[in-house]
């Protein structure tokens, strides 16, 4: 009888092309999906006379550089920027790659845009020249993020060279507090094991806790795992995500979706299989999650203070500490329910998908914006299902903008950037230095701390606001 196994190893296995005596692995690649930022891959594969291998296996969608006020993109005054956005469409043309543009109701960001479309299956490999790619392991599949020149060669090829990573088991047990959510429970998980918790590991979240989770609240928790240094992040695939893939355009149908849920079904990891690393948190313990630092791990419960320096168990950690409050012009000891904001940005592939949008819509409703606000919704789909369930005019009549899909200020490449100096609640997924723009402070939250913070203007329990 052959040994347990993980889920990853049953799907690595797979996917082995040839395994190479210098321990690499060639890794047959089911999907590769493309950005905007892949226009410099597509341009290289030109330049060398290649074709892509298999472009039924690829799709894109433009979402870094897009704006997100208007879909008028010959309008972007960047020209860089309109260059990249206005060549995807060609590119997919030229190539046969399968491209959603804008104007195209499934465009979005790329990370919501795969599930969505149920391009993004379980027990796939899939990856794409991004880092949050490991968001696509909420459906069971093995998903990274990959270089800029590593795109061209999947492009070429279809197929990696990659270094077999090790496994590591997270599990969450017990039933997650009133109020909380996918979010508060990976920025929990980073804050335990750091951002450099995981590094060589594809993670596996499991326990009763992740189970209960719905498909939104997995994608959530995969999204980040790259912020706790992963390679990748997976979820078993069951009901849940059998019902959320079931019925998605280019999901199987008929007698090929009967295959499929037989395959899917022998995914999960066997009883007994071990992992090279184990960590565990019990869900009741998990509170509404806000960053207080320059990195994901600086997170704490909503209920605790800014650290203060003297706590940390060496002298390096203090002075991140020092350095981290420093640039966050933030005092050690301050409880964190209360600290004042300066903008609330709510959206980018780690929080906009419906399920986002109806937490947050649930606390506005009725209330006022204390602070400029913007929903940005994943997708023109989402965008589309937000609006026939009259989300949008919750979010306008507080006097919040609601606008079209894309990356938006998670980055700011497109120009959609905070102010210096302001405080900006956040449900994106990087908090460095800069990252919203020159000298802004981010602080990640959940979509529903994200809309408290918009009616209050400071971070603030939102289980006070949310109705029973
Ligand atoms: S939303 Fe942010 S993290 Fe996600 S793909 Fe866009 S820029 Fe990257």
């Amino acid at each position: 009888m052959s040994q347990p196994a993980t889920m990853f190893e049953k799907i690595w296995r797979r996917h082995v092309v040839v395994d190479r005596q210098d321990g690499y692995t060639l890794l047959y690649v089911d999907r590769h999906i493309l950005h905007d930022g892949s226009f410099f891959a597509f341009e290289r594969l030109k330049q060398v006379g290649q074709k892509v291998r298999r472009p039924e296996r690829s799709f894109g969608t433009p979402d870094h550089y897009v704006p997100t006020d208007t879909r008028n993109v010959a309008a972007i005054s960047d020209d860089r920027q309109r260059l990249l956005v206005t060549s995807m469409a060609r590119h997919g043309a030229e190539t046969g790659v399968t491209v959603f543009d804008v104007g195209d109701r499934r465009q979005g960001i790329v990370h919501v845009m795969g599930p969505e479309q149920g391009i993004t299956l379980p027990g796939l490999t899939m990856v794409c020249g991004d880092s949050h790619t490991s968001t696509h392991g909420a459906l069971g599949a093995l998903a990274f993020g990959i270089g800029s020149s590593e795109v061209t060669h999947v492009l070429a090829t279809q197929s990696l060279w990659q270094r077999k990573p090790k496994s590591m088991r997270i599990t969450v047990d017990g039933q997650l507090g009133f109020g909380i959510t996918g979010k508060d429970v990976i920025l929990a998980i980073i804050a335990k094991m750091g951002a450099a918790g995981a590094v060589g590991h594809v993670i596996e979240y499991a326990g009763s806790a992740i189970r209960a989770l719905s498909m939104e609240g997995r994608l959530t928790v995969c999204n980040m795992s790259i912020e706790g240094g992963a390679k990748a992040g997976m979820i078993a695939p069951d009901d849940t995500t059998y019902e959320y893939v079931r019925g998605r355009q280019f999901a199987p149908k008929g007698a090929a979706w009967d295959a499929a849920l037989n395959q899917w079904r022998s995914l999960p990891s066997d009883d007994g299989a071990t992992f090279d690393r184990e960590l565990s948190l019990a869900g009741a313990d998990i509170a509404p999650m806000v960053t207080w630092g320059t990195s994901p791990e600086d997170a704490a419960p909503i209920t605790a203070r800014i650290p203060e320096p003297s706590s940390a168990p060496d002298i390096a950690k203090r002075e991140g500490i020092e350095r981290a409050l420093a640039y966050q012009g933030l005092t050690p000891g301050t409880p964190i329910d209360g600290i004042k904001i300066d903008r609330v940005f709510i959206g980018s592939c780690t929080n906009s998908r419906i399920e986002d949008l109806r937490e947050a819509a649930k606390v506005v409703k009725g209330r006022k914006a204390a602070v400029p606000s913007w929903v940005v919704p994943g997708s023109g789909i989402i965008k589309e299902q937000a609006e026939a369930e009259g989300l949008d005019r919750i979010f306008e009549d507080a006097g919040i903008e609601w606008r079209h899909a894309g990356c938006s200020m998670c980055i700011g490449v497109n120009g959609e950037t905070g102010k210096p100096g302001e405080r900006i609640a956040s449900t994106s997924n990087r908090n460095f230095v800069g990252r919203q723009g020159r000298g802004v402070r981010t602080h990640l939250v959940s979509p529903a701390m994200a809309a408290a913070a918009a009616v209050t203007g400071t971070f603030t329990d939102v289980r006070k606001l949310l109705p029973n």
